[in-house]
């Protein structure tokens, strides 16, 4: 027995590696050009709209070309988990409806439901599987204990510094490589705690040339450290486990966020050391934000738009926010959906090299009016229904208010949207009642003081009581919108305003204002505002009582 087996045999003493993984995890058969993908977020924090924008262009690649796409949890950093991680990034693919051909599901179970053959999908149930390849590289002298301790490792980067020698566990500086058996026994007896390390084919000046999907032909530093592919814990390390996943999981395609790309080199010698052909890698570019003139990534503590959730909470549509990262995702998106409107998107042909290598810029405008124009098709009944159900959730005194009269709501959110160019004012469920709110009784009472100001300048007290007193004795929301009209120009000769703007405009003296002034008062009577939907439409809607109470108030 050579000491490198006798050794892998004292640090893992359990069976194995021989367990028969082949016929475990059998090859997936597919044909050429079929891409299987993987989203593989870490539970460490929320959802980033990056890692949605990750998962969906996951999803595209692989079912446009006929594969799949799978979705592992990558747990095995137990410091940085945060409860209900897990649970918290699958209700937001959910509410984005990315959906997963494997993996892990949201269904409730031991660790978690999942479906497909290739699992445990959660990376912190796959112990064994990774301790059985650590295995067979230390048995074949590819991988070794190190019992360097933080100390150590402090010493030794003050050591290189002084030299200025580049800082790292590597060549003549990894002290462990060549400790013997009996040293490693003896300190393992000891108990002294240990990682496992590559032990690093890569020699200082090698370069290393891949071909990247997203960003092109690359040449890199090869790698030189002895990386650590197992951690104290006993769990891997990120760059081992995922080699060992996407591996056996059959993952023919590593779409990942491009802060991996100075890790290739690591990756491309485990699959070497492993013995196995790498995967095809695309690092794709971040989502920026606009700061002033420059852009920067989108931070998870500065930027609330950079969390899932802030779109689920808002309400804007997950169609919208879809059809968005499909404008980010590829240049050619728009124009082709200029074409085609009402083609569903899984029609859009994706393709890397419309990515861009740069990064995406996030532009919320951009989004609101994708939002408005997709919110504009949906029938009324369609769009009460989602401003309702959002606000069950996330405003339900709203709710509430709808609920006591639900026809209503459909009527006030659905006013002016059947005319040739429809009415874009909501981009998200919570415009609902930011916008329409005065539509509804208490939420109109509740701001009654604010009104005042909003009368037209100058007006007295008593001129906005003599029209509105006048107005209630006219007023008949049954009237068409001639008669309705009509209605009010009589008021003005009354009253003593101009009954349009060019008479007016001859004679201002003769009056004490215009039409115009008339109408501003009624609609911040019935509106409490000084802007609203056409006064004519909201009349009808706002209905007979209601109308009559707000200008007798
Ligand atoms: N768990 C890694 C992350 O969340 C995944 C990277 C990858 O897709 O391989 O960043």
């Amino acid at each position: 027995m050579s000491d490198d087996f006798a050794l892998a045999e004292f640090l893992f003493p359990e069976d194995g590696p021989e367990a028969d993984y082949e016929s475990l995890y059998p090859r997936r058969a597919v044909s050429e050009g079929v891409m299987v993908t993987r989203f593989a977020p870490s539970p460490t924090g929320f959802l980033h709209i990056g890692g949605v924008y990750t998962a969906l262009i996951n999803e595209r690649f692989a079912h446009q070309s006929g594969g799949r796409v799978l979705l592992r949890i990558e747990d095995t950093d137990r410091k940085r988990e945060i409860e209900k991680g897990a649970e918290m990034i699958l209700e937001a693919l959910s509410q984005f409806r990315v959906f997963f051909d494997e993996g892990v599901t949201a269904e409730a179970g031991e660790g978690g439901g999942e479906t497909g053959v290739y699992g445990p999908y959660r990376q912190s149930l796959r112990g064994r599987v990774y301790r059985d390849h650590v295995k067979a590289l230390i048995r074949r002298g590819k991988a070794y204990p190190s019992f360097a301790t933080t100390g150590e490792l402090e010493e030794l980067r003050r050591r290189q510094e002084a030299l200025g020698a580049d800082p790292g566990y590597y060549g003549e500086w990894a002290l462990d490589r060549d400790l013997t058996f009996e040293e490693i026994r003896a300190k393992a007896a000891a108990g002294a705690p240990y990682v496992v390390r590559l032990r690093s084919p890569g020699s200082p000046g090698e370069r290393v040339g891949y071909q990247d999907l997203i960003k092109g032909p690359l040449e890199m530093q090869a790698n030189v450290q002895d990386v650590v592919i197992l951690k104290t814990d006993g769990l891997p390390t990120y760059h081992f486990a995922h080699v060992v996943d996407d591996h056996w999981m059959g993952v023919t395609h590593v779409l990942r966020a491009d802060e991996w790309l100075a890790s290739a080199p690591v990756h491309l010698q485990l699959f070497e050391a492993m013995g196995w052909a790498p995967p095809q890698y695309g690092h794709i570019a971040p989502v920026l934000k606009a700061e002033g003139s420059s852009r920067r990534k989108l931070s998870k503590r500065k930027d609330p738009e950079a969390a899932a959730s802030y779109y689920a909470e808002l309400g804007f549509p997950e169609e919208a926010v879809r059809e968005y990262l499909m404008m980010l995702m590829n240049s050619n998106y728009e124009e082709w959906r200029m074409e085609r409107p009402d083609a569903p998107l899984e029609e859009f042909p994706v393709s890397f090299d419309r990515m861009s290598a740069g990064g995406a810029l996030l532009d919320m405008n951009k989004l609101a009016d994708v939002s408005k124009n997709f919110i504009a098709g949906l029938s009324k009944e369609d769009l009460y229904r989602r401003i309702y159900d959002w606000a069950r959730r996330y405003r339900p005194d709203f709710a509430d208010i709808l609920d006591s009269d639900p026809g209503y709501g459909a009527e006030v959110f659905h006013i002016e949207r059947e005319a040739a160019s429809p009415r874009k004012d909501i981009a998200k469920w919570a415009d609902g009642p930011e916008v329409f709110g005065y539509f509804f009784d208490s939420v109109f009472e509740g701001a009654a003081e604010a009104r005042g100001p909003l009368y037209p300048e100058g007006m007295k007290d008593e001129d906005v009581r003599a029209i509105l007193r006048a107005y209630a004795d006219v007023a008949d929301v049954a009237d068409d919108k001639n008669a309705w009209m009509e209605k009010i120009r009589v008021l003005c000769d009354g009253l003593g305003y101009a009954r349009d703007k060019k008479t007016y405009k001859k004679a201002p003296e003769a009056y004490k204002g215009q039409i115009g002034d008339v109408t501003m008062v009624i609609r911040v009577a019935l509106a409490g505002r000084r802007t609203s939907p056409d006064l004519y439409e909201m009349m009808r809607v706002m209905g007979r009582e209601r109308v009559a109470a707000r200008l007798g108030a």
